[in-house]
Formats: C-alpha cells, sequence, structure tokens
C-alpha cells in the first residue's frame, strides 16, 4: 500500500517535471529571494503553488508571471458571470455610474470590487458572504450575499458554492491574511476606494469558519457616524434640554442605555464630542475596542491579555487627572463602583448598559452595585435608545392607517407621556426609489427617552423602588418614552406603525 502511495508520488512528480513544474529551492532560486520572504508571499496569496504529496511544486510560467508583477492566474471551476451580471443589474438599478466590468482574467476583482460598490451605494453597514444548505436539499449548497442596511438584513444574490473559495480568497489577500489558514478565525483591515476613485472605504473584515465552509462578513466603518454632535440627532427639544443640562453640571454619572446597534456608541461620542467642544476638559475614554478617533480625547484600548482591563486602565486614569472618564460599556460590579467612585470624588462619566429602559436601566445600576444608595448619590441623567428606519423623503406616499391602528397608537403614546392630539397625523407608507435602494426607507434616527435624577427620583432609588414606580415618577415628571417618541415620528410622517412595532417591541 505505502509503497504503492510512494510510486503514485514519483509518478505524479515525473508529470510535474514534464509539464513545467518545479520544486521549492528551484523556485526560490529562480526568483532570487530567500526563503521566509518566499513563505510570505506563498502565505499573501501574490504566488500560488500547488502540493503534490507532501512537496509544493510551482509553474515556472506563474513564477514568470510574478516576476513581472502580475497576479497568479485564478481557474475558476465555476463561471463567474451570473454573479457578476447579478451584482452589475444591482448597481444599474441603483444608478451607480463608473463600475465597469475589468479585463477577462480580472473577473473576480470585478466581484469583489462590485460586492463593496453596492455596499456603499446601498449605505450598508455590513456585507455578510456565507455558505448555506439550500433549501430541501440538504446534500447541496450554496452562498448567499446579503447586506445590512439600517440595521436589517437583505439577501441581494446567491450564488454557485464553487465561486466561495476563490471570492474569500480575494478578499484575504486585499486584507493582507492568510490564504492558507482556513481553519481559524482571521481579522483584517481593507482600506478601498469607490464611486470612481472618489470616496475611500474603510472596512474591517471578519473570516470565520463555519462547518461547511469559510464565511466572511465586512463592516463598513462610516467616519461621517461619529462626526454627528448632539444637535443633529433630531430629538426633541425637551430631551436635548436634558441632555445639555446633564452635560453641564460639574459632576455626576450619565448612563446609554439599549440593546445592541441601538445607537448607543454613536450618542456617546457626540457626548465626549460636546465635552471636548469646551476646551476646558481633560477626557480619558476607556474603550473596548476603539472604533474611531477622537480629537481631544485620549483614548485607551482594552487588551486584557497585555493585562490593560477597564479596572486597571480606570485607577491610572483617575492618576492623569482627568475631568471627564467613559467606559464604552459597563459589565461588572468592580468596573462600576470604579466608576461611581470616580463620580463622587467630582468627575463626570459616562457608560452604557444593556437594558430595554432607563427605568431599568436604573434597576441594573442598582443590582449591579449591590445596594441602591451609590446609585441614587451618582446617576444623574439616563438615556434610552432606539434607532428607527425613516421613510425615503423621495418616495414615500400619502397614506390612511386602519381605525385599529390609530386606537393603539394613540393609547400608546398616551401611556409614554404623550400628548397624541398635539401631533401632526400626515402618515405615509413606503414606496421605493433608486435613492434608497428600492428599499422604502432611507437612514435612521434615534428614538429616546431621557430620564433627568431629580430629588424624587433620587429617593425612589435610594428605597429600592421597583422599575414601575421609577418608571411611573419619571413620566408624572414630564417623561416622554421612548415608544412615544416613536410614535411621534408616525404621526408627523416620518415612518411607519410596523416599523414602531418593530424597534419598541
Ligand atoms: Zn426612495
Amino acid at each position: 500500500m505505502k509503497t504503492n502511495m510512494k510510486s503514485k508520488v514519483v509518478e505524479q512528480m515525473k508529470d510535474s517535471n514534464q509539464s513545467g513544474l518545479v520544486d521549492m529551492d528551484e523556485a526560490i532560486s529562480h526568483l532570487k529571494t530567500t526563503r521566509p520572504t518566499f513563505y510570505r508571499w506563498l502565505r499573501s496569496g501574490k504566488l500560488k503553488g500547488m502540493k503534490v504529496g507532501r512537496q509544493w511544486r510551482f509553474y515556472k510560467e506563474e513564477l514568470d508571471r510574478f516576476l513581472k508583477g502580475e497576479g497568479p492566474r485564478i481557474e475558476l471551476s465555476s463561471s463567474p458571470e451570473p454573479l457578476l451580471k447579478s451584482i452589475s443589474d444591482k448597481l444599474a438599478e441603483l444608478g451607480v455610474k463608473g463600475w465597469n466590468t475589468a479585463a477577462d482574467g480580472e473577473k473576480l476583482k470585478s466581484i469583489v470590487q462590485g460586492m463593496i460598490s453596492l455596499g456603499d451605494s446601498m449605505r450598508a453597514s455590513d456585507i455578510h458572504i456565507s455558505p448555506h444548505p439550500v433549501a430541501g436539499d440538504l446534500m447541496a449548497n450554496h452562498v448567499l450575499l446579503r447586506y445590512r442596511v439600517d440595521g436589517v438584513l437583505r439577501t441581494v444574490s446567491e450564488f454557485d458554492v464553487r465561486l466561495l473559495q476563490p471570492v474569500i480568497d480575494e478578499f484575504k489577500s486585499m486584507a493582507k491574511c492568510d490564504l492558507h489558514e482556513r481553519q481559524h478565525p482571521q481579522d483584517g483591515r481593507i482600506i478601498v476606494k469607490v464611486d470612481t476613485g472618489r470616496k475611500t472605504l474603510d472596512l474591517r473584515v471578519c473570516f470565520l469558519p463555519s462547518t461547511i465552509g469559510e464565511t466572511v462578513t465586512i463592516r463598513i466603518l462610516d467616519s461621517n457616524a461619529v462626526k454627528l454632535d448632539i444637535d443633529s440627532l433630531y430629538f426633541t427639544q425637551k430631551n436635548l434640554d436634558n441632555i445639555h443640562k446633564a452635560l453641564n453640571l460639574p459632576n455626576g454619572m450619565i448612563i446609554v442605555a439599549g440593546p445592541t446597534g441601538s445607537g448607543k456608541t454613536t450618542v456617546l461620542y457626540a457626548f465626549l464630542r460636546s465635552f471636548e467642544k469646551r476646551n476646558c476638559l481633560k477626557i480619558i475614554s476607556i474603550e473596548d475596542p476603539v472604533e474611531y478617533l477622537l480629537e481631544k480625547t485620549v483614548q485607551v484600548g482594552v487588551n486584557v491579555h497585555a493585562g490593560v482591563t477597564f479596572s486597571k486602565a480606570t485607577r491610572a486614569a483617575l492618576r492623569s487627572d482627568p475631568d471627564v472618564i467613559m467606559h464604552t460599556e459597563i459589565r461588572d460590579r468592580e468596573q462600576l463602583q470604579l466608576l461611581q467612585n470616580s463620580t463622587l470624588t467630582g468627575h463626570i462619566t459616562l457608560s452604557t448598559i444593556h437594558a430595554d429602559s432607563a427605568a431599568a436601566a436604573i434597576r441594573r445600576l442598582i443590582d449591579i452595585a449591590g445596594e441602591p444608595w451609590i446609585t441614587s448619590d451618582t446617576i444623574k441623567l439616563l438615556l434610552s435608545l432606539r434607532l428607527i428606519r425613516i421613510l425615503c423623503p423621495h418616495c414615500a406616499k400619502p397614506d390612511e392607517p386602519s381605525q385599529e391602528t390609530i386606537e393603539r397608537a394613540a393609547s400608546m403614546a398616551r401611556a409614554g407621556g404623550l400628548d397624541w392630539s398635539s401631533l401632526p397625523h400626515v402618515y405615509k407608507k413606503a414606496a421605493g426609489c433608486p435613492k434608497c435602494a428600492m428599499l422604502g426607507f432611507r437612514g435612521r434616527r434615534g428614538v429616546v427617552e431621557t430620564l433627568m435624577v431629580t430629588p424624587e427620583i433620587s429617593s425612589l432609588i435610594r428605597n429600592n423602588a421597583s422599575q414601575e414606580n421609577i418608571q411611573r415618577a419619571a413620566i408624572e415628571q414630564g417623561m416622554t418614552t421612548m415608544v412615544a417618541d416613536a410614535i411621534r415620528r408616525f404621526a408627523g410622517g416620518e415612518t411607519t406603525f410596523d416599523e414602531v412595532l418593530r424597534v419598541t417591541r
């Protein structure tokens, strides 16, 4: 058996020699390079080889292409045309010009560039490429190309699973990742030009092997998102007044509550930018991870492996004469206690917490801290937030909601402290046009509630009051709930009732 195998390899090697294949030593001397450099080229995909038995073999022709500065030739076992066509049709539908399919042999580059351009023109936050079983046929797999737009995932194309690895390898080589690593997750970064070179995108790429093949997720970082200031978030005047009042206090804790992807970080950065504008505050933010760079804030990235934890960084921050300390998220008691103690010693502290409402966030703080008094003495403002999709202003059509919908909306508004009769009552529904990628919605705005901790609320906290009692007291004091704020956008023709239910359920 063993001899058989050996002779087979020898046979193959004989064949190889005839077909212009050389071994690694010959290839290295042909390229006049060193072994480590050669391995680097191989790992990065600049150079393509094949394994014959255990030995690497290289086509002389490929080595010559490399010497001439040309990329490796990629043999596609399935035609890329259908995928290329579906991407270019979609781009044409959205009116994207200047995206040309590259020359033959560069089809893969066209596909990948098209996928990225599509993400940009759809205003997507993420591009997802992953293999899945075909419905009804567990033996067959296909690949889904999906985009997350305004928080909702949409399938844009499906393609032949045989194209998956070449597409992934193209992304890996752009992200300077190891092409031969297919068993472990990898992360990379791609800086790429779109819109005929007028726009530069910053992409974070994550490769994650699944049981039926590798997947890639591309996050498109939108640097405009962090340029937001509080006044451009479309909050109501009452909410803005509360926020400005809290930001101008000499000390105290401000907490932003919401689930993942609710826009908490955007609001937190907007708060930091507002502190930056005052030009007289030392701001230290401890982040996990640092995603956007701020102008006048000392940003520290948490790195548990290197021993930089929230706690350790905060202790060092406190010795660095700060006025403002921010943590991206409160996760445990030690971290919360550090922030609360910093607040008691005269600092402004900011953070986020996973909670469904402002009142729920207060309960979470009391529960994490293990005692109510320190929360009552430190917390000044809680803001709870969701992002709601806004109807595309270019194509939304007038709508007449049913009586049942109107009644439900009215009762949701009243329960949330909003005067239903004061609203404009212009209703609209989604249509679809190229400006909104045919989705009917374009962009998102925050729906919020701001809970100011008045002496009355503070004493409720000290007495360990329930979430319901805190919520009731806040509404009596004039808080409009997040649900009611969403209803306000519905009755103003900015969004639909279904969208209100989707984000506030
Ligand atoms: Zn539209």
